[in-house]
């Protein structure tokens, strides 16, 4: 299996300047290996192999100053890095899109260099923990959590984003099968994610969004001081330093969240059933709050799944499509008007608020799902619990779900 661990690097001044130069070398390689692409494609009328381009490496350095004192592993995968894109750019074309050629990379808009297989490693030098970079430098990076002792290290992305701040991510493989998921789950959840609240469960968790105004009023307000600075002063860099602070503050805060949420359900379920994003009426919410919240289901989902494989738990995407009308006892569907919150059933008279009916309509949707093709039917009982009813969230909050206990403080 695969991960990536990423962590933040602390290079001193001078580290600081030799990882844009390098960066800026592999910047220039790429825009170099694009013409040269071109111009391949003149004379020859076909695109050149990735390899033929590779094999130019040794003959630049004879005339190009500088480009030497980069790892050559690191040069290779510039020039790989170029045909990844033009890979996806044809599969783009393919698909209809009127994308145009690969694009001349600015500074600002080439931000990472990768090192793969070799020319790096973990090191201690004085006590501290460093990322040892071939032709670079010695750099200390915090490791706050472990990688674990059986995993190997394939390969080191380093990447400045926009804050100024440098992080290594590493890619990480681990020879270990993933835990078998169990035949007959004994225990399993449904999630639905609402509008009001982040997501209900069939437990009867309602799990909140964290709450981030007081981040996204801060930044409005830097924005707001960007717009009255004269573009390209030196206070104008400033400020949008602070700007591009404030929105890597926001997207930490939410994949945190995020992260801890899928990590819960990961771990303590045999079977978590979702709805698919695809199919998932977004269309229900207004097109401001849409995209970020198809955005960050989306992030949810992805994270949901790899830490599912990861603890040998079963992951279900089902169809949602009339989960919020179909009643969760009995089956019937009744048309109510998204403004009621209450599910209650005129056929057997069972009441739940509407997104927990949902998310017990998910669950066994996705028990049925993965019961299909299975010679054993039925891998495990639902049953209703009896009286449920809206538990305002906030009494949730505090009996605890282990989730919520871990969140960081000042979110909510
Ligand atoms: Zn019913």
């Amino acid at each position: 299996m695969y991960y990536a661990y990423k962590y933040r690097l602390e290079p001193s001044d001078a580290q600081r300047e030799e990882l844009d130069r390098h960066r800026d070398i592999c910047r220039q390689l790429y825009n170099h290996t694009r013409y040269r692409l071109n111009e391949y494609r003149e004379n020859h009328g076909e695109l050149p192999s990735m390899t033929t381009l590779r094999s130019e490496l040794p003959d630049l350095k004879q005339w190009w100053d500088g480009l030497s004192d980069v790892y050559s592993k690191v040069l290779q995968t510039v020039v790989e890095r170029l045909f990844n894109n033009l890979r996806s750019l044809s599969a783009l074309k393919q698909n209809g899109y009127g994308v145009g050629q690969l694009k001349w990379k600015p500074p600002r808009e080439f931000r990472s260099f990768t090192y793969n297989q070799s020319g790096f490693k973990l090191d201690k030098k004085g006590g501290q923990t460093v990322l040892s970079l071939s032709k670079l430098a010695d750099i200390p990076i915090r490791l706050h959590r472990e990688i674990p002792d059986d995993a190997a290290l394939k390969q080191v992305t380093l990447k400045k984003e926009p804050t100024g701040e440098w992080f290594a991510t590493f890619g990480v493989e681990v020879d270990r099968e993933s835990p078998q998921k169990p035949d007959r789950p004994k225990s399993a959840v449904g999630i639905d994610v609402g509008i009001l609240k982040y997501a209900h469960d069939t437990d009867g968790h309602a799990i909140e969004s964290p709450d981030l105004s007081a981040e996204r009023d801060r930044l409005e307000r830097e924005q707001r001081k960007l717009s009255r600075k004269e573009h390209g002063s030196n206070n104008y860099e400033k400020q949008r330093r602070r700007v591009a602070e404030c929105h890597a503050d926001l997207k930490n805060k939410r994949r945190d969240f995020l992260h801890k949420l899928s990590n819960h359900y990961a771990r303590e379920y045999d079977l978590v059933a979702v709805e698919d994003l695809d199919a998932k009426g977004l269309m229900e919410l207004p097109s401001n709050s849409r995209n970020r919240a198809g955005a960050a289901w989306g992030t949810f989902l992805r994270m949901l799944e790899y830490k599912c494989e990861r603890e040998g738990t079963h992951f279900v995407a089902v169809d949602p499509a009339g989960t919020t009308k179909e009643c969760a006892a009995c089956g019937v569907s009744t048309d109510t008007p998204l403004w009621v919150r209450e599910h209650s059933c005129p056929s057997c008279g069972f009441t739940a608020d509407r997104d927990w009916n949902a998310a017990w309509n998910l669950l066994s949707r996705g028990i049925r799902q993965l019961g299909a093709g299975r010679s054993e039917s039925t891998p495990v009982e639902t049953a209703l619990p009896t009286g449920t009813h809206s538990v305002p969230a906030k009494r949730v909050l505090e009996a605890g779900s282990p989730t919520l206990k871990c969140e960081p403080s000042g979110e909510r």
